[in-house]
């Protein structure tokens, strides 16, 4: 039997009992620029919104207490909203008009901060310690800890000079890069999500090997499960098509759609393929007539259709109805689409970003690209094509290859992080 004190340290597929000997903590999450509530795949709000309402919903189960606080939204000022067991959700309304979007938030920080210290105050609650996201929630974490002494985990989810590095048509402000070392360096954990992520802050910010802790994120293998192909096909209105190409995300240049889409040109002559574009939202349709455009440029507007963004709870029956799920980024900072498809038994080509060749079994479970042109994404998927199957027995293996990535056992780790962080607060 696994003894109560085991430390998760092995994910893929191995099953570990997602136990943790932690003590009931009291955490502030913060997530101000961006709702965990948000609509996920449009503009500011993706992947690091499911990480927080997932890890929350975990670290709650387990006993632990969580208010994550946000500017985004409409929700009135000090509002609360019960998210799970444990967890709630805190609006910190402030005074200026107009949605909170990355770009507006930082010449707010210090009203943000004063309504972050109004409302603890006033609730008279003591936080054991805070975990902030993307650098500008860490940047109140940072003046959290100097005000007062609390411990604070930082996790960037993007860092902008592993944007930088991965997509010159990413402009990163220099100040967001000198924030972010300075936060790393100030921090008392940062946790990060890749060993790619880790070697950048260990690089280009200076941070010390074992300041950082290594957790990847995870899937929510309930919802994520293989739905039988002709079935979510039925449900989609899909029974017309061969062999489906899916895409899932934001229509950001990072994530590489415009090469996917000069890819499907090389694949014109394959009777009967498709490929669906899932994401985006109304605030993108420039990017969504740029897509279209290249779509029309590239003669494929008729194989290419364009879904909109899909609730969360329905993308199972899109990853089950798809051959393959391509993730063509420039950059990731984790992917969690490809460990959902995964768990839908569906397999992943990808560039070599993010967690991707951790998460894929080259050949296996998918195909890793190594020259990511057009023409060598158009070939990766003709290949798997050949191969492609939909027999239960690979669905179920392709699926097991990710069970360890159950949120229970990224929980685990992560409150095993919080207790390094903590014990030298307790001595
Ligand atoms: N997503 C969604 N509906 C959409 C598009 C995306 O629910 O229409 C979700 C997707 O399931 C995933 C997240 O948004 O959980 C995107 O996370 P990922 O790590 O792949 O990319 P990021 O947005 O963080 O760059």
């Amino acid at each position: 039997m696994t003894p109560a004190s085991t430390v998760v340290s092995e994910f893929g597929a191995k099953r570990v009992e997602a136990v943790s000997d932690v003590r009931p903590l009291r955490i502030a999450m913060l997530s101000i620029h961006s709702s965990p509530l948000g609509e996920l795949g449009t503009e500011d709000t993706g992947g690091m919104s499911v990480y927080i309402r997932e890890l929350s919903r975990e670290l709650g189960r387990a006993g632990h207490c969580i208010d994550i606080y946000t500017c985004a939204g409409n929700r009135g000022r000090g509002s609360k909203v019960l998210l799970s067991e444990n967890v709630r959700l805190i609006h910190l309304g402030i005074g200026h008009s107009g949605p909170v979007t990355k770009n507006t938030l930082f010449r707010h920080l210090p009203e943000v901060f004063r309504a972050l210290e109004a409302h603890i105050t006033k609730s008279n609650v003591c936080y054991d310690l805070i975990h902030s996201h993307y650098w500008l929630s860490g940047e109140l974490g940072g003046l959290a800890q100097n005000r007062w002494y609390m411990p604070h985990v930082i996790m960037f989810h993007t860092t902008g000079i592993a944007k930088r590095v991965a997509c010159s048509q990413e402009r990163e402000p220099a100040m967001r890069l000198i924030a972010e070392k300075r936060l790393a360096l100030k921090s008392d954990r940062v946790l990060a999500a890749t060993v790619r992520e880790r070697d950048l802050l260990m690089k280009y910010y200076g941070v010390p090997a074992k300041k950082i802790g290594m957790v990847p994120c995870g899937v929510n293998t309930g919802r994520f499960y293989p739905i039988s192909r002709e079935l979510a096909r039925k449900e989609l209105g899909l029974q017309d098509t061969g062999f489906l190409v899916l895409y899932v995300g934001r229509f950001a240049p990072v994530k590489g759609l415009a090469r996917l889409m000069s890819a499907a040109a090389h694949l014109r002559s394959h009777k009967g393929l498709r490929l669906m574009i899932v994401g985006g939202d109304d605030r993108q349709t420039r990017s969504l007539a740029e897509l279209r455009r290249i779509a029309r440029r590239s003669s494929v507007e008729d194989i290419v259709r364009f879904q909109g963004r899909v609730e969360h709870d329905l993308l199972p029956l899109y990853y089950s109805a798809a051959d393959v799920l391509v993730v063509p980024s420039y950059y990731e900072s984790f992917g969690l689409v490809a460990l959902e498809s995964l768990a839908c038994g569906t397999p992943v080509i990808a560039t070599r970003v993010g967690a991707m060749d951790v998460l894929i079994r080259d050949e296996k479970t998918g195909l890793l690209v190594d020259k990511p042109s057009p023409r060598s994404l158009a070939s990766s998927i003709e290949k798997l094509m050949m191969t492609s199957s939909d027999s239960r027995r690979l669905r179920e293996e392709i699926r097991s290859s990710v069970l360890g990535y159950g949120w229970s056992n990224i929980a685990a780790a992560v409150a095993r992080e919080y207790a390094t962080v903590l014990r030298p607060y307790s001595s």
